[in-house]
Order: structure tokens, then sequence, then C-alpha cells
């Protein structure tokens, strides 16, 4: 079958990798002149199963009420006139409830859980280097009642097979001792030993050399225009998309299924089609320091509760990521926000970084105001969504890429998540390694 797959960022290149491995004609189309340059390009780089708790849950309101109109906050809501936003708004409020979270949380796990694993099987696979480190994931927190308050949320993540260890203050130390410098504000932390960290970047565009290397034809520096459909109700189906190449001309591209993977863009071009999309583009910063004392700079990926900042070592560098803005398709830089991440890494690294020349970077994540993704089929039969992955798309995207691959190819995957179009197959608790490791 030829499949187009549209944009390639971790996720459309995942699903590309998948298709071609699954006996498919696979051409991803891609606006930038190669993959992972939009939200895929400068994350925090974590491999996180143990952060499948959403930002919707019971907490979210009345922190979010608390933010509102401060520059320097985790999470800030700018009000537009613009009906996404608050219908998008609201939809959130609707997820907070505790039995939603709760299986937003499953299935989360469940599709984060599986694509670790499948990260794991592709480097072996393919060797690609991308500044991996599987030393785990250590969230600590500056705050008692905060820390407090995760202990249900960590104990539901072992419930599920995710073994997030709640520790105390000393143990953190002993994990990562780079956090020696603020030990007295540290009230405790959880560690979650089989998480990862690596560059984003690097695999994306690893795993896109390889495929095309098997075979998938990568038109970069094309932009998408829209989509041409034919037919109505159960016979409506894509017929082409409509293309501007890198010459400036507009031509239409012929395939038998087409991957919508285009992140936060995914959006204005299904609506056209009547395929409407609760994805609101949530803007979130990182700083890039280059690491001049090793040994003062962490190596356990991290999570900084209070500030809402993850912090991963890629090589010589050290990318702080983290913020999220809900004001639209803007990537321009906010000053305060950018300063306020250097000014807290200093804090926890004093003597590890230059400061001086810190490389900002803002992307958009494509949200969902569950955090759980679109992955599935479409009321046209020849085309599927994967898309919407939120603050965890590298965690979850080579899992995305196998599993859309399944149904592109007649398959369903094998675990518990709500696809779209497709009956839910019954929840499968996980077993994940419980071993602890420094
Ligand atoms: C600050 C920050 C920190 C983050 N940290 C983490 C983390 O630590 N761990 C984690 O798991 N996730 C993290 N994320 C989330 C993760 O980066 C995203 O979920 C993921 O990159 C989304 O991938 P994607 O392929 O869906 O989107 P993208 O990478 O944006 O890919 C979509 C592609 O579609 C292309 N495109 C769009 N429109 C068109 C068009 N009209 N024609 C042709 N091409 C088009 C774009 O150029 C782009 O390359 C973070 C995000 C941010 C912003």
């Amino acid at each position: 079958m030829k499949v187009i797959v549209l944009g390639s960022g971790i996720i459309g290149t995942a699903s590309a990798w998948f298709l071609n491995k699954s006996g498919h004609d696979v051409t991803v189309i891609e606006r930038q002149p190669g993959a992972a340059q939009e939200t895929s390009f400068a994350n925090g780089c974590q491999i996180s199963v143990s952060h499948a708790e959403p930002w919707a849950n019971p907490a979210a309101p009345m922190k979010i009420l608390k933010w509102l109109g401060k520059e320097d906050a985790p999470l800030l809501y700018r009000f537009r006139p613009e009906w996404l936003q608050w219908r998008w708004g609201l939809n959130f409020l609707r997820e907070c409830t505790p039995g939603r979270t709760n299986d937003n949380i499953r299935q989360i796990v469940s599709i984060a859980e599986y694509s670790r694993q499948t990260l794991q099987a592709l480097r072996t696979e393919t060797g690609v280097d991308y500044d991996c480190l599987t030393k785990g994931i250590l969230h600590f927190y500056t705050d008692k009642k905060e820390f407090e308050d995760s202990l249900p949320a960590a104990k539901l993540m072992r419930d599920l097979g995710c073994p997030r260890d709640s520790i105390d203050a000393d143990e953190v130390i002993r994990i990562e001792p780079a956090l020696t410098k603020i030990r007295d504000k540290i009230v405790g932390g959880d560690f979650t030993a089989t998480d990862e960290s690596g560059d984003v970047y690097k695999f994306t565009n690893g795993l896109a050399r390889k495929a095309a290397e098997a075979g998938v034809d990568f038109r970069y520096s094309t932009t998408v225009t829209r989509l041409l459909t034919e037919g109505t109700g159960a016979s409506a189906k894509i017929t082409g998309v409509e293309i501007i190449d890198p010459k400036g001309r507009h031509t239409v591209l012929r395939a038998d299924a087409f991957v919508m993977a285009m992140g936060s863009f995914s959006v204005p071009l299904l609506k056209p089609l009547g395929v409407d999309l609760m994805i609101y583009p949530g803007k979130g910063y990182s700083a890039t320091y280059q690491v001049t004392n090793p040994d003062a700079a962490p190596t356990v990926s991290l999570t900084d509760d209070g500030y809402k900042l993850v912090v991963s070592r890629l090589g010589d560098r050290l990318r702080v990521a983290g913020t999220c803005e809900l004001n639209g398709y803007t990537r321009e830089l906010n000053t305060t926000r950018c300063d306020a991440i250097t000014r807290r890494t200093r804090e926890l690294f004093p003597d590890a970084c230059d400061y001086d020349n810190p490389v900002y970077w803002a992307g958009l994540r494509p949200l969902t105001p569950s955090n759980v993704p679109y992955i599935g089929k479409t009321k046209f039969a020849n085309l599927f969504l994967n898309t919407g992955h939120g603050t965890l798309g590298w965690t979850m995207g080579c899992g995305s890429g196998r599993a859309i691959a399944d149904i592109v190819s007649g398959r369903i995957p094998e675990l518990d998540f709500a696809f779209t179009g497709m009956p839910r197959r019954k929840p499968v608790i996980l077993t994940a390694p419980r071993t602890v490791q420094a």
C-alpha cells in the first residue's frame, strides 16, 4: 500500500519507520528542510513514563487560578478571543475529575511503557546515537505539601507497574550528588530507575536517515496546504494532498492511506474536513548550556517540582526545559521566562555550566485536554491520526509509531489504549523491573 505520512517530528518519523517495516511504500511530507525542526527539536529529552499524571488533575484548577497573570508562572493561560482556546479550557476542566484523571494516567502509562520498550529495541536494532542515558528520572520536591500530595500519584503509578519509588532527601542526594548545593531545601523525591533521557532531535534524525536507507521517501521543504476528499458517509476517503514543493509549485500527491502527524498544526488542516481535534498549542521553553565542569553537572535526569522544570544531560550540554503558555501559535521568546530558567539552573548547579551563553528555544506542545494523544482511525476510511502527544511526545513517540503502523495494516495493537475509532482492549497491568540503581 502507498502511505503518505504528514509531518516529520518524532511522531511522523517513527510512524514512517514502522510503516516501512510493515511492508508499505512510504512518503513523508515535511515543510522544514529536515526532520525534527519544530517541537521535536530542543525539548526536555526525558523518556518519562513516571510523568504520566496529566496536567489536568484534581489539584490543577486551583493552581492555575493562583498563577493567572504571573509572567513566570509554570502554566500561564492567556485568555484570547478564540473559541478553540475556551472550548479547550472547558474540556481541560472536565478531565480534572479523579475518575477521568485515573483513566488518563492508565492509558498514558500503557502507551509510554510500550513506547520505552520500543525505543530500547530500536536503538539496539539501528545503533542510532542520541546521547542516551539510562540512569532513571529523579523528581525532587522543595515544598512539603507538594511532596505529600504526590504520594498517592506515585502509588497509583506503582500499582500500574511503573516503579516510581518515594524517597527521602538523603536518598535524593545519594542518587544525584550534583544537587548537594540545595540539600537543605529538598524535602523528598521520587525515583524511577527505569526511565531514561536522550536527545530527541538526534534520535529522530538518525531514525529518518535509517528509514531513508530502507526506502522511505522524505520530501523536505514541502508544505501541505490541504487534503482532498471524495465521497460521503462510509465511502468518504482522502484522494490526495495538495503540496507546495521546494520550487514553489503546487502539486497533488496521491496515496492509498494518509497518517496525520503534524502536532499542533494537524488542527487547521483537518478542520475543513469536519475532523475536529481538541488540540491547543502549549508553548514551552528550553535553555541549553555548555557544561564547563562535568563533575558539578547532573547525569541523572531531573524534575524540579517547585519550578516545573526538567533537566537532562546530553553529553557536554545541559538541557533545561519547562513552563507552558496557552497563547495561540506564537513561538516568540519571553525574556522573563528565559531568565527565570537560567536563574534557577544557576542556583541548582552554580559551577556546572557557562550560563552567560544560553541557547534559548520555544516549541508548541500539541496539547489535548487529557494529554492522551489521538492515535487511530477517522471517519475517512484511509485517514489515520497520530497527533496530540502534548507533554510526552518523545516518551510516547516510538510506541505511537509502531501502533499506528499496526492499525494502518489492519492489526490491533496489543495495549490498553483508547485508539480512535476502535474498540478498547481490556486493561493490562504492566510489569516493569523494580531494580533501583543510582
Ligand atoms: C519545552 C518542551 C519540553 C518538552 N519536554 C519533553 C520531554 O522531556 N519528554 C517528552 O516526552 N516530551 C517532551 N515534550 C513534548 C514533545 O516535544 C512533543 O510532544 C513532540 O515533540 C511532538 O512531536 P510531533 O512529531 O507530534 O510534533 P512536531 O515535532 O512539531 O512535528 C510536526 C511536524 O509537522 C510539520 N508540519 C506542520 N505543518 C506542516 C505543513 N503544513 N506541511 C508540512 N509539514 C508540516 C512540522 O514542521 C513538524 O516537523 C516537550 C515539549 C516542549 C515544548
